[in-house]
């Protein structure tokens, strides 16, 4: 592993930053630490609103987990706790069960089909999956902001 503050995707990309110095697991396999021998669900996201909504997790103290990133289709996968895949906010996210495809264009993709792109974010102590709750919020208040705010009917 290495550590990093920046994930660059290809150069003809537009560059995706974080400014939390990650650990990085540069192979999918094995799952890291605390995924092995748990039960986990999922929660894909596009890197720039993921990164920066975990980044303030992170900045106020609120557990953060491993991250699965697909540069290749360009996804963050970010393992939760398995009782978000039943949860109302979890259906409407669309949270999955222990699964780490990529959908692109429409359709899942076999994890055969991200490789060599995929790798996994560390936190400095990964030994807790990311906070569902606080993520959700998170982005539903990032999204908002970015809707901006809606004008008044007169
Ligand atoms: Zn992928």
């Amino acid at each position: 592993m290495m550590p990093s503050t920046t994930v660059m995707w290809p150069p003809s990309t537009t560059g995706v930053r974080t400014t939390y110095a990650w650990w990085h697991q540069l192979d999918e396999q094995p799952h890291p630490d605390p995924l092995p021998g748990r039960e986990w669900a999922a929660l894909s996201v596009r890197p720039m609103l993921g990164l920066a909504a975990l980044e303030v997790l992170i900045a106020a103290g609120v557990d953060v987990g491993p991250v699965l990133v697909c540069m290749q289709h360009r996804w963050l996968h970010i393992p939760v706790e398995p009782e978000a895949v039943r949860s109302f906010l979890g259906e409407r996210l669309g949270v999955k069960g222990r699964c780490l495809s990529c959908a692109y264009d429409g359709q899942r993709l076999q994890r055969g089909g991200c490789r060599p792109f995929r790798l996994w974010l560390l936190p400095q102590d990964p030994t807790v999956l990311t906070d569902f709750r606080a993520l959700a919020e998170r982005l539903d208040a990032m999204r908002a902001m970015r809707a901006g705010p809606v004008s008044a009917v007169a």
